[in-house]
């Protein structure tokens, strides 16, 4: 029997739940258990996709394309594991298919309501994850906070499938915030109390409550949460703000997360922590005892929030562990590049150089000139798919001396549209889900430097673009220099440029980001690391 845990948020948003989500996933895992996840965004989008990254973060790019939450790229990190589209449920895709069973006829007769037919939708695909991936345990993150209109619908539809199958195979556990007075340092418990009391008017009864923390809950706290909220003692965990994410299995582990929830879903434990999580507790020594420093400036349009570069920030968490390297990021608008000298007044003390993916004109300019700077400097640039077009054209200008040369998508008169529009893109007006999206075969040039860093001939990477190299140019570009090594299977897109006689100069269309976890790094990124510990060691 399938076992469900449905992780509830409390008091506000942007609690962490995805992180304890992922960290119990991970712990499960360690026991033996198999795993999933899937997160439930109640709001109308059918998927990410159309967000903007600057409001709610990076996009995340699954496998078979579909574009989803940060949290999922959590997920798969934590858990090891590689999600589909069926792991994001989105208010927006229950209706669609709702309202389509609608408009066949497959309601005929009957009035169409949000119980039972939305409830029985959200609950079909839940099992339909469940029964596909025939997981011992199934976690279910719901997004947004207890009391919103929007996540009722979800609330309602797991309340029901708690009596599909009963109190052995399903708890609630509610993240919540405990805040704590700045003057006297008091934990208030309040904010817990009014959630819980909320979660109950819709018939749900938590079994666990997480209380997030600046620090950890006295034991006060705790019995004053038990009381109010009706939970045991042992099932109030403290959840106080982590240094780092990597940490948080052990101190919820340690608080007994995986005991209580193992106990209660008469799942059977075997071994301590220690035995089970040992490569981990090597990745977290080594990510918490760096040896040496790096700085790395991430040259972005969303800079911000730095959520927008979640999957960047992680894949160099993850080389930070594997080279025991210290990455210090300086994050910077591209806009502050495009003034007279912005480039050398920012850069000058950098070690290397990264430039994401993006959309849109603003700061393009910007981040030519990182390109420029980084390229005539011969400091390590590593480039991901907007960042691999402008490399594309910064060569074009200066190299190729075409100095109009540009995107098609930012100047659409250019003479020399060194980066055009991809031809199964021609045609298409509706934006949701219509780029090209997910993994898709690259094939590596053996003698490259791409061949070396991956060490095969074909690799499988995630992308999400609309443009591309324009084939028109390609023999000019490698007539100076510029090598695609990489390209898709039929040799008509190019997907990794390196630069001949250039330390470390590469870019890539697709995005490696999504598929770096924290014991095994993206290749391209260590390789980009390597090379920047290499500069600043003076090799
Ligand atoms: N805007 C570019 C394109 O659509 C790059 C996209 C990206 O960086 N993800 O091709």
């Amino acid at each position: 029997m399938t076992k469900f845990i449905i992780i509830t948020g409390g008091v506000l948003s942007g609690l962490g739940k995805g992180v304890v989500t992922s960290s119990l996933g991970m712990l499960l895992k360690s026991h033996g258990f198999s795993v999933t996840a899937i997160k439930v965004d109640p709001y109308l989008n059918c998927d990410a996709g159309t967000m903007n990254p600057f409001e709610h973060g990076e996009v995340f790019v699954l496998n078979d394309g579909t574009e989803v939450d940060l949290d999922l790229g959590n997920y798969e990190r934590f858990l090891g594991i590689e999600l589909c589209g069926d792991d994001n449920i989105t208010t927006g895709k229950v209706y669609r298919s709702v309202i389509e069973k609608e408009r066949a006829g497959e309601y005929l007769g009957k009035t169409v309501q949000i119980i039972p037919h939305i409830t029985d939708e959200i609950n079909r695909r839940i099992w339909k994850v469940a029964d596909e991936t025939e997981s011992d345990v199934v976690l279910v993150e719901m997004g947004g906070t207890v009391g919103d209109i929007e996540s009722s619908p979800f609330l309602e539809a797991s309340r029901q499938l708690h009596m599909e199958v009963g109190d052995d195979n399903l708890m609630f556990i509610h993240t919540t915030l405990v805040p704590v007075m700045d003057v006297v340092g008091e934990q208030k418990t309040k904010p817990t109390q009014h959630s819980v009391k909320a979660l109950r008017t819709i018939g749900i009864e938590p079994d666990m409550i997480v209380g997030r923390s600046k620090v950890e809950l006295e034991p006060s706290t705790k019995r004053k949460i038990s009381l109010f909220c009706d939970v045991p003692q042992e099932a109030v965990i403290s959840s106080p703000n982590a240094d780092n994410i990597y940490r948080v299995p052990r101190i919820l582990d340690a608080e007994g997360l995986t005991d209580y929830v193992m106990d209660k879903l008469k799942l059977e434990k075997e071994n301590g922590f220690d035995e089970c999580m040992k490569d981990w507790k090597e990745f977290l020594h080594n990510y918490e005892n760096p040896e040496s420093d790096v700085t790395i400036a991430l040259v972005g349009k969303y800079c911000d929030l730095e959520d927008a570069y979640a999957s960047h920030v992680e894949a160099l968490s993850h080389c930070r562990a594997a080279t025991r390297t210290n990455i210090e990021m300086r994050f910077l608008e591209s806009e502050d590049l495009e003034e007279e000298d912005g480039a050398e007044k920012l850069l000058k003390d950098v070690d290397g150089i990264l430039i994401p993916g993006g959309f849109g004109t603003r700061g393009i300019e910007g981040k030519i000139n990182a390109v420029n700077y980084a390229r005539t400097n011969e400091i390590p640039l590593f480039s991901i798919c907007l960042g691999f077009q402008v490399s594309v054209v910064e060569f074009a200008r200066n190299v190729l001396g075409y100095e109009d040369a540009n995107s098609s998508e930012f100047d659409h008169k250019t003479k020399h549209p060194v980066i055009d529009l991809l031809p199964m893109q021609r045609g298409i007006d509706k934006m949701g889900g219509t780029m090209r999206l997910g993994a898709e075969k690259v094939v590596l040039d053996e003698g490259t430097k791409a061949f070396e860093i991956y060490g095969e001939e074909e690799i499988q990477e995630r992308h999400r673009h609309r443009y591309e190299v324009n084939l028109e140019y390609k023999d000019e570009f490698e007539e100076s220099g510029m090598i695609f090594s990489g390209k898709s299977s039929n040799k008509k897109r190019m997907e990794i440029l390196e630069l001949e006689g250039h330390p470390f100069f590469m870019g890539c269309q697709f995005h490696p980001e999504f598929k770096s976890r924290p014991m095994d790094p993206a290749p391209l990124f260590l390789a980009f690391v390597e090379a920047v510990i290499a500069r600043r060691n003076g090799e």
